[in-house]
């Protein structure tokens, strides 16, 4: 039985969380393989709405274990008060799982963050300061502290001790702010340990009995593909790579396993934060798309930037992928444009390209260049057989079939678990 992959296609949230949340029907196993809690992903469904940082989002059906990965680094705090918030909603938790080899995020992480991006000036990468950049350096850096960790009191102490020294260090020399106490951090990180210890295990053999059950396991990505610290739009990107490649190694299963990778885009583009993003429209057409969208962080709560879909950012995103199918979701945001267009080549410096530059500087200077669809100015929320949808919504999504160069499984046209279009069969 497959495992598949859910990949943001986009600059994230395209809505991978209802992807998630619909296909872990039949999944016996959801992995979280990258980021933190600068992830929000949003889920509504018989329990109401949620938005959920690092619990995955199959946590809804009780007989799918939700396992939060070696890739994703965890700030405790904030797990805990979801997994809280889950629980007095009515959301059982108890097949919650966190890799013990998952980081920690630890209050110099998000001191520093915060510092750090105050030091950028104007260069600021527009990180939400939750401590997640730092962990991940320090993850590479082997300064990390792990879940696991929290299982030893001992050692843990003797493992703060050693990073926390260093830490000071940059906090009080480099910065010139207080230390933080070693005991105060300790007993905290001690408490937390305590509350998720029933949470921690070794994963990966978990995952290998379920393949072996022939169960469908998903790994669920977070933040987007053009947002990877390698093919994204460096230095604006994340810091851990969203791409299906780290769906491997961020969830512990060999890159022979994967049989599916759906990528999620929007039917337009949106990004949060700064960066290039060649189809921005800074006009009333981009402001409208805004506000039929609901277009504000579901964590942040800033106003996304709002743009025509990019179909040479999409197709480079499959091509890094390597999808096998798309969900193309808010189809509905759509419906009442008289015309819409889609990107699909950039002039940059007089000349015509078809491929994503490396360069943010080139990105910066790159001009759409786009070819117009009429719209269909009918609603589609209602809709759930294909060919029900308007000859041009239906002419829209094959125009983006060919030019992202993979088939359409799916087609989102509202938030809830029913307005959703079954094109092509996924499993
Ligand atoms: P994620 O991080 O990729 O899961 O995406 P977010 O949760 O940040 O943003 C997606 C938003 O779009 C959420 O509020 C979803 O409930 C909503 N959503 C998902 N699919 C659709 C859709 O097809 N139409 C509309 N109108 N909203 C959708």
């Amino acid at each position: 039985m497959p495992v598949i992959a859910v990949i943001g296609a986009q600059w994230g949230d395209e809505g991978k969380g209802k992807v998630v949340d619909l296909l872990a029907k039949k999944a016996r196993v959801v992995v979280r393989f990258s980021g933190g809690d600068n992830a929000g992903h949003t889920v509504v469904n018989p329990y109401g709405e949620f938005r959920l940082q690092l619990v995955p989002s199959g946590i809804f059906y009780r007989e799918t274990a939700c396992i939060i990965g070696n890739g994703v680094v965890v700030n405790p705090a904030v797990l805990i008060n979801e997994i809280d918030k889950l629980n007095q909603r009515g959301v059982d938790t108890s097949n919650l799982v966190i890799s013990d080899r998952a980081h920690l995020i630890m209050p110099y992480h998000i001191l520093l963050d915060g510092l750090e991006e105050e030091s950028r000036g104007g260069k600021a990468i527009g990180t939400m300061r939750r401590g997640i950049g730092p962990a991940f350096a320090d993850k590479v850096a082997r300064y990390g502290i792990r879940a696991g960790d929290l299982l030893d009191k001992e050692a843990f102490l003797e493992r703060l001790r050693l990073v926390l020294d260093y830490k000071n260090a940059i906090l009080t020399k480099v910065y010139g702010v207080s230390p933080l106490s070693l005991d105060e951090v300790y007993s905290q990180y001690c408490q937390y340990g305590e509350r998720l210890a029933a949470y921690i295990r070794e994963t990966t053999i978990m995952l290998e009995e379920a393949l072996n059950r022939e169960e469908v396991v998903l790994l669920e990505g977070a933040q987007g593909t053009l947002l990877d610290p390698d093919f994204g739009t460096y230095p604006y990107t994340t810091s851990s790579s969203p791409l299906a490649g780290e769906g491997c190694l961020g969830a512990g299963l060999g890159p022979t396993r994967i049989s599916r990778i759906l990528g999620v885009f929007k039917a337009y583009c949106s990004r949060v934060g700064e960066g290039p993003m060649p189809t921005e429209l800074k006009d009333e057409t981009g402001d409208l798309i805004r506000e039929r969208g609901h277009e504000y962080g579901t964590v942040s709560g800033r106003p996304r930037r709002c743009g025509w879909f990019d179909a040479i950012a999409a197709r480079f995103s499959t091509r890094i992928n390597g999808f096998t199918g798309a969900a193309i979701t808010r189809l509905d945001i759509l419906d009442t444009f008289p015309h819409l267009k889609i990107c699909v080549g950039y002039k940059l410096d007089g000349r015509t390209i078809d491929y994503f530059p490396a360069s943010v500087a080139d990105l910066e200077k790159c001009q759409p260049i786009y070819e117009e669809l009429p719209g269909w100015q009918a609603p589609t929320n209602h809709i759930r057989d294909y060919e029900q949808l308007p000859p041009q919504a239906q002419q829209y999504i094959v125009r983006l079939e060919e030019l992202i160069s993979c088939p359409v499984n799916l087609i989102s046209v509202g938030s809830a678990r029913e307005q959703t279009i079954m094109k092509t069969p996924i499993l």
